[in-house]
């Protein structure tokens, strides 16, 4: 399997016998994944969810919308307890290109890929349950 590096954002190839949980980075030698929301940028977002090959959901957010600072430590909170999914955050003010070619029209917007290709998104500030929930029914798409 293949996971993107969450600190150095290199491609590691992790053996089959081994749980990516544990696995470090034959790069930067930190942890290769992390139970945590990756902060992407237009530099490394296309990399980040192409390359991996568990599903990467991304939360589109900013600064200054009060919904997103809601969301944020449900999305957290979500990541912590999802050991076969990667959870990414991108500040749509910082990373304007890939917001724009996201089509980002409200945030907090999450889009679900998997090998870099939209399954599906859903925007505004979701409980976790719902946030749960979508998840589970898009999985169910693969
Ligand atoms: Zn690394």
């Amino acid at each position: 399997m293949h996971i993107v590096c969450a600190n150095c954002k290199a491609i590691n190839r992790i053996p089959a016998q081994k749980s990516h949980l544990q696995a470090r980075c034959g790069k930067c030698q930190q942890a290769v994944y992390k139970l945590e929301p990756v902060a992407l940028n237009d530099a490394n977002f296309y990399r980040y969810v192409e390359k991996n090959d568990l599903p990467v959901i991304v939360d589109f957010w900013a600064q200054w919308c009060g919904p997103c600072k809601v969301m944020a430590p449900v999305f957290a909170n979500l990541a912590q307890h999802s050991e076969n999914l990667l959870f990414a955050k991108v500040n749509t003010e910082e990373a304007q290109r890939v917001s724009g070619e996201a089509g980002i029209r409200s945030i907090p917007t999450m889009i679900f890929f998997q090998a870099g290709k939209e399954v599906d998104r859903i925007s505004g500030a979701l409980p976790e349950p719902q946030l749960k929930q979508w998840i589970m029914q898009t999985l169910a798409k693969l």
